[in-house]
């Protein structure tokens, strides 16, 4: 048989990288050597005193039971103790913290908790997917906030109609971005929560990149006065410690909006297994110097790529941080004709804006997440393309 999908099912977005993964099958079919510049998962190795922590605590059978969905306390006080440390401000590890089976998982859940049918989430546009999947699985309406060049990749609060407003429980942002790799300064999260103070939203500010920085550290919201009164923090350890497998990370946050998330999370997940949590603990409050070192070659890739796509003309955002390169395409040519161009003709993989929304169109993002002569390699081959 088959079954009728759920109408939520039919009002997802069409899934674009499918075309990619189309034409990269037949690429590789012909014997053409794939690149692939395109998915954001680090090539670097997870750390090997996380690994052999977890090796350890998976032989415990103290582990092996049901886990609680908020997390080991342990786990908890050590998000904690590390937000203090990266960022100065501190939470209490039993109402303000809680575990995420990764940042995905607490951005898909949070509307979830907050949003009836009928209502807006302010969701950014390009962005990660999930912001607008999740609104719309609570049966919520996404209000596209645009990211453009002009405001350096930042929303205009301004453009939000009051209507909108009235009627919005969360905002979704994220900096440093994915895909564009912009950073926000102070004065913009002061406005994004006095706007939220005004409207009595929650603003869920997503940071998985927040140590994929180059130039300075990159602030928490919650290094901005008021914050606490409204926001929750996506943290994520997968691109910090290269450990997007392992699914562990955190938020931190407004006591309310934690105890709502945390809600959902009991009824549908029972948390993420004690071993990997005793990994987490290890990677948050252990040796740091892996973090630092693997700053340091993302940011020989990026000064590569940069220099090289600059000397060939491209039009490249400076990127701060995050691991990717946001660029324009050659002569406005539409994002998925220049990359599916590029990818028969070269086998290197790269990103169409237009996946990641509308405002992504005439962009493309490269991941900065293969060695440095696989990149020199790539960036040879995108010089002998012709448009
Ligand atoms: C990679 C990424 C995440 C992290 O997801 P996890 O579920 O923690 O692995 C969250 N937000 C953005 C924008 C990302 O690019």
């Amino acid at each position: 048989m088959v079954f009728e999908k759920a109408e939520r099912l039919s009002k997802l977005p069409p899934y674009l990288f499918a075309e990619i993964d189309r034409k990269k099958k037949e690429v590789a079919k012909k014997g053409i050597d794939i690149i692939s510049l395109g998915i954001g998962d680090p090539d670097l190795p997870t750390p090997k005193h996380i690994i052999e922590r977890l090796k350890k605590a998976a032989e415990d059978p103290k582990n092996h039971k049901y886990p609680d969905y908020e997390g080991l306390f342990e786990f908890r006080k050590s998000a904690s103790d590390w937000m203090k440390k990266r960022f100065d401000v501190s939470f209490d590890p039993d109402s303000e913290v809680v575990s995420l089976i990764g940042s995905k998982e607490g951005i898909a859940h949070i509307p979830l908790a907050f949003v009836n049918p009928g209502d807006y989430v302010l969701v950014p546009d390009p962005a990660y997917p999930v912001y607008n999947i999740g609104t719309l699985f609570a049966g919520g309406i996404s209000h596209i906030m645009p990211l453009k060049r002009e405001n350096n990749f930042l929303p205009d609060l301004k453009a939000i109609p009051e209507n909108v407003l009235r009627k919005t429980k969360i905002m979704h942002i994220n900096y440093p971005n994915n895909p564009t790799s912009a950073v926000a300064d102070k004065s913009f999260f002061e406005e994004v929560i006095k706007l939220a103070k005004t409207y009595k939203f929650i603003v869920c500010h997503d940071m998985a990149y927040s140590e994929l920085f180059y130039e300075e550290a990159p602030m928490s919201i919650f290094n901005v006065e008021g914050a606490r009164e409204v926001a929750i923090e996506m943290h994520s350890l997968s691109k910090t410690y290269s450990m997007t497998g392992w699914r562990i990370g955190f938020a931190v946050g407004n006591p309310s909006i934690i105890e709502g998330l945390g809600k959902i999370k009991t009824n549908v997940d029972s948390g993420i297994f004690q071993a990997v949590q005793e990994a987490g603990i290890e990677a948050l409050s252990g040796d740091q110097s892996c973090v630092e070192e693997y700053r340091k070659i993302y940011k020989e890739r990026r000064d590569f790529v940069v220099a090289e796509l600059s000397k060939m003309g491209y039009e490249v955002f400076y990127p701060k941080a995050t691991f990717y390169v946001w660029v324009k395409t050659p002569d406005n040519i539409d994002s998925r004709t220049f990359c599916g161009k590029i990818l028969e003709e070269t086998g290197v993989v790269l990103t169409p804006g237009i996946g990641f929304g509308e405002y992504g169109e005439g962009y493309f993002r490269i991941a900065l997440t293969v060695n440095q002569n696989r990149l020199k390699e790539a960036i040879e081959r995108i010089k002998g393309v012709k448009f």
